[in-house]
């Protein structure tokens, strides 16, 4: 299998405005995990790099026109990005179907969400707004403004490169911050096309720099520096817990945005066929690589049989392959590694117990001979001590517990260290309500599931992470209060000396 027959995607490094080359002289290059063949090179960022970066974003934030610019001024710049990324999408979809090996369709979905993100963040520019006092005594006036924060260091993760970076870029800027990014080194690209298109649309010099390169250099550095006002981070709990821990000795704020384990409750009144299609959607959407992936389906013992037949045989209808065919339904896992580390889940479910019924495989031959194929896989019979039950595998694997109540549903779904977004599936409001009330996540999805619009905040629970990004919240990230407590008149002296 071939991809596209495009050159390799070479890659400089965002630092003030310029198109340079690491310190280091060295490149990644990035393979496509569905042939193997080399789509990108990136710059090894050096802690040099950084440092650079980050002085840029230090000295734009003191001193640059972004953060002295009106809200309308820069939504009107934002509102320029979200065009350029919708004359663009063609080409960026592709490139996040080459690099992350998801389907192209589905990469059109998430440029599409991307565009919506940032025109919502230009809108939200001209909507921070604080409080005033009038009723503190004749002698007092005080208001309470919101400032933006400064600099912010953004790190995000490989599975959905430019949404995750659209949930924290766009609302950043659109406070007046100023910005050091650092992408994963397996998806750096879209990250760069994007920034390139905001240079484009009018975003000044140093407002955004990108560093390419490894967490353990790159993004150690960014959390290393007391430059860096705030950090907003998207990856998994075990590094998150690094990046707080890390982060005390400057008691920053940060945004945790973390890893998750998420179920799907069907109860026996639901809407079968749409509960479904939710349950395909809920553990293949990008390949299972979801951190809101319903990768738990708890299903009431009365209905369990019957769904699950008709769910293996949808699933097996399923067409897993070249990222860039429009009839691909699943694409490829980000690596060997990662594809190593799926298999062992669905060999421990297997020593555990569980009941495979459909699945289980690493796919070869044929078109998927040198790319990293894994066949949807679901297991019934998923006991909640199980490794599959509690544990993030971030691949296309579905655990099935059956309940027997309501109780047994939301205390099931509540067991795991996770509370990302859970989906509850029934045609009784009592039973929705009750549940979503019960469930411990930052979502909650009745009737549909990965269902995400700018104006909804999302984040985590327990080990989830918190902070929330989208809606009015996802400002507030970005943003410090000040109070400004005005005296008039003459003060009563409060020393009689
Ligand atoms: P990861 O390994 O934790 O990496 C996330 C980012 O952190 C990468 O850019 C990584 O760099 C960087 N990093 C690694 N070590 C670091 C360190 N010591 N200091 C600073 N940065 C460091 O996560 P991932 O494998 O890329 O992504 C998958 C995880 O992200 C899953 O757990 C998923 O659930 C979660 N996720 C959560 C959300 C959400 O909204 N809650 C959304 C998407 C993904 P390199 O890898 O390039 O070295």
């Amino acid at each position: 299998m071939k991809t596209h027959e495009v050159a390799v995607r070479e890659y400089k490094q965002l630092i003030n405005g310029e198109w340079t080359a690491s310190s280091s002289g060295e490149t990644i290059e990035r393979r496509s995990p569905a042939t193997g063949e080399v789509v990108a090179k990136f710059f090894l960022g050096t802690i040099e790099d950084t440092q650079q970066a980050i002085a840029a974003a230090r000295t734009a934030f003191g001193n640059g026109p972004w953060p002295r610019m009106s809200g309308a001024e820069r939504g009107r710049i934002l509102h320029r990005l979200a065009q350029l990324v919708r004359e663009n999408l063609e080409r960026l979809a592709l490139i996040e179907a080459q690099e992350v090996g998801k389907p192209i369709k589905e990469a059109r979905g998430e440029m599409e969400m991307c565009i919506s993100l940032i025109e919502y963040a230009a809108s939200m520019s001209q909507q921070i707004y604080g409080q005033s006092y009038s009723n503190l005594g004749a002698k007092r006036t005080a208001m309470v403004v919101k400032e933006p924060v400064g600099v912010v260091g953004i790190i995000t993760a490989w599975n959905f490169p430019a949404v995750v970076l659209c949930q924290k870029l766009p609302f950043a800027l659109a406070t007046g911050c100023t910005t050091v990014v650092k992408p994963s080194e397996f998806t750096s690209g879209t990250t760069l096309e994007i920034s390139r298109l905001a240079q484009e649309a009018g975003v000044p010099d140093g407002v955004i720099n990108v560093v390419t390169g490894y967490g353990d250099v790159v993004g150690q550095s960014m959390i290393d520096s007391p430059e860096i006002d705030r950090i907003s981070f998207t990856g998994s709990t075990a590094t998150g817990k690094k990046v707080l821990a890390r982060s005390a000795q400057y008691i920053r704020k940060v945004t945790m945005e973390l890893g998750g384990k998420s179920a799907m409750i069907v109860f026996e009144d639901a809407d079968l066929e749409d509960a479904l299609d939710g349950a395909m959607l809920g553990f293949m959407l990008n390949q299972g690589e979801e951190c809101v992936s319903n990768s738990r389906l708890l299903i009431h013992e009365k209905i369990a049989d019957d769904f699950l037949e008709k769910l293996v045989e949808k699933v097996k209808k399923i067409k897993v392959g070249n990222p860039l065919s429009e009839d691909t339904d699943m694409g490829a896992l980000i690596h060997e590694d990662h594809v190593n580390k799926v298999l062992a889940y669905i060999e421990s479910a297997k020593q555990a117990g569980a009941r495979l019924l459909t699945g289980g495989n690493r796919l070869i031959g044929g078109e998927h001979q040198n790319g990293c194929f894994v066949e949807p896989t679901i297991f019934d019979q998923v006991d909640q001590n199980m490794k599959v039950f509690q544990e993030e595998i971030f691949g296309p694997v579905l655990s099935v517990t059956r309940f027997q109540n309501l109780e047994e549903a939301i205390s099931l779904a509540n067991s795991v260290d996770y509370g990302l977004g859970n989906s509850v599936w029934t045609k009784d409001i009592d039973k929705a309500m009750t549940v979503s009330r019960a469930l411990r996540s930052g979502s909650v999805w009745v009737n549909t599931l990965i269902d995400i619009v700018p104006e909804l905040p999302a984040g985590g629970y327990k080990a989830s992470g918190f902070g929330r990004e989208l809606g009015t919240f996802s400002i507030d990230e970005f943003m410090e209060v000040k109070t400004i407590n005005i005296h008039t008149g003459k003060r009563t002296p409060y020393y009689n000396v």
